[in-house]
Parts: C-alpha cells; structure tokens; sequence
C-alpha cells in the first residue's frame, strides 16, 4: 500500500517534527490535536521549523511554502482520519492518555488506516488490543531534531501483521529517515539499549573513583573511534534527564551504589547549574 494521507496525532516537540518532516517529502498531513489552543500552537511550531530547515538543509522558500501548503489542522480525530492511511501517534507518554486514545481512534478510523506509536517508554503491546486492530499497529519512533538525527526504528510486536512492518519501513525511507528495523519488542529499541549501559557504567566508574570523567571518555573514543565519550554524550542528554532516570532506577532496585550516582549528580552538577551543554557547561564547559 501506497501511503497518501499521514495523519500525526499530538503536535508537539516531536510530532510537529513529524509532520514537517512527512509533508517536506511530499506527503499529505494532517495534523490531530485536542484542541484549538494545540492547534494554534502546532501552526507557530511548523512556522518555526521553516527557518531550520532552510539553515540545516538549504531548502528553499518554495521547498518551505509547499510544505506548509501540505499540513492541514484538525482538533476532530473522526474527521481527521477519515481517509488516513497512516496514523503516527506522537502523544504525551503518559499510559492511560494512549489507551484513551486508541480506543476512541479504533473506533473512527477506517479499516484500511495503520496506527504507529512514536514512544519512547512504552511498548506497542500494550495498547495493541485497545487499537482494535493489532495485526495493523507498531511502534515508528523517530529521534528529536528527525530532519539531521533521521534514525526511524521500526518495531512489532508479536502480532503485527509483517507486510505491515514492511510497508513502515518503506514509508519510513520515504520520508528520509534511515529505517532501522526490530523483529521483536525491545524496551529502549536498538539505541537506548545500547547506550543507557554505556552511560550507567560511565557514571558508575566516576562515583567509585575508578578514573576521572576526561579519562573514561578518552578511553571509550580512542579504543571505539567514537567522536563522543559516554559523558559528553550526558551533556547532550541533560544532567536532569539523567539524574531523573537514575533516581528512578535506584528506588526501584534499593541499590547503594546507583543511589550514590543519582547524589552526586544533584551535588556536583545540577545544584551548581551544570545542567549540559545547553546551558554552556555540564561535565564539560562549552
Ligand atoms: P509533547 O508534550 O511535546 O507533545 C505532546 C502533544 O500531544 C501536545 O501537542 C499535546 O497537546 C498533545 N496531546 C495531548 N493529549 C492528546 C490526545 N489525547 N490526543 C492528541 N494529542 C494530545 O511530547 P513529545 O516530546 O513530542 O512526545 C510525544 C511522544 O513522542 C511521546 O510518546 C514521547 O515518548 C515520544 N518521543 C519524544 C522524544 C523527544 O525527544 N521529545 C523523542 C522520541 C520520542
């Protein structure tokens, strides 16, 4: 199946992106959210990835005005997949704010429409019988800035029907993304997996005074080639971020040491302002 119609449900930081991105390449989009406020706001995100897009990519103002030309605004889920043939749902990660919605989607959609979650957290099983229509569901989860980070990982679940996987993943090249597919369900997909050991180690490591942060890192990018060590690449996540997902994963686990990490995060970095490189210094000054 051709896709045609691509309706993004949830218009902000990532979904804005999406739709951008999809209409960029040609696509017909519609953008879904819950309200005229969230619509109004969606319109000032696209008008803002214009300038973007024209720095980073060179497209031109006729590239950009085409595109905009493409995104249509809906706060009415009926009337906004009524001829969908893809949804990407791109809403807040929040498990009863999905479920609501893929329930109320399954309902007004028609047959023919794939439904594709954008989450980063959650994994595609667990709405898949609330979609109604669990053969025609996976997960399409795209990275923050998708028009330079243009990684696409594609993920079933157990029953996704394959010439559907398949289809994503042409739709996925489509729009300019590298398709990455996974056969099987994965928390974190290929990325996340691979890099949040990384990182915990690393900040293991520094806690326990085993090396300082410049020495973990120059090891990691001379052995592996890496232009980055897992602490820079912390300064590009954010100390918050990192210091909220280890709070996490030490009241969770009852572990010492974590703990021990999640503290000196607050001590030496956040209470002090080094929040990362957004902010010019983090593990490093910028
Ligand atoms: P966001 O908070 O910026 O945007 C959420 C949007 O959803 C808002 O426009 C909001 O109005 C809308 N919304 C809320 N309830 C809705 C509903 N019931 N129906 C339709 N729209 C609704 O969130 P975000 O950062 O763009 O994240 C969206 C999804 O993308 C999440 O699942 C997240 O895990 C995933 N994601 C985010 C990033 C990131 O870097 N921000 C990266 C990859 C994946």
């Amino acid at each position: 199946m051709n896709y045609k119609h691509v309706v993004v449900a949830g218009s902000g930081v990532l979904g804005s992106q999406i739709a951008f991105q999809t209409a960029f390449k040609g696509f017909n989009v519609c953008i879904y959210d819950i309200n005229e406020e969230a619509i109004e706001n969606a319109k000032k995100r696209i008008e803002g990835l214009k300038p973007i897009y024209k720095s980073d990519l060179g497209a031109t103002e006729e590239e950009l005005a085409d595109t905009s030309h493409r995104i249509i605004y809906s706060a009415d889920l009926s009337k906004a997949v009524a001829d969908a043939d893809l949804v990407i749902e791109a809403i807040p990660e929040v498990v009863n704010i999905k479920m609501k919605f893929y329930e109320e989607l399954g309902k007004v959609a028609p047959d023919k429409t794939r439904f594709t979650t954008n989450s980063s957290t959650l994994l595609p099983s667990q709405f898949a019988e609330a979609t109604g229509r669990p053969e025609k569901f996976l997960a399409l989860h795209f990275a923050n800035e998708i028009w330079k980070n243009n990684t696409a990982e594609i993920m079933k679940h157990e029953g996704t029907d394959s010439d559907i996987f398949n289809e994503v993943i042409e739709f996925a090249k489509a729009i300019g993304m590298v398709a990455l597919p996974l056969y099987k369900e994965q928390p974190g997909y290929i990325l996340n997996s691979l890099l949040v050991p990384l990182l915990d180690a690393a900040q293991m490591l520094l806690t326990k005074e085993v090396a300082d942060v410049e020495t973990i890192d120059k090891t990691w990018m001379i052995a592996t080639g890496s232009p980055l060590g897992p602490f820079a690449i912390l300064d590009i996540v954010g100390i918050n971020t990192a210091y909220n997902i280890t709070l996490a994963k030490a009241k969770a686990t009852g572990d010492v040491q974590i703990e021990k990490v999640a503290n000196l995060l607050k001590k030496e970095y956040i209470d002090k302002g080094k929040l990362g490189r957004s902010v010019g210094e983090g593990f490093y000054k910028y």
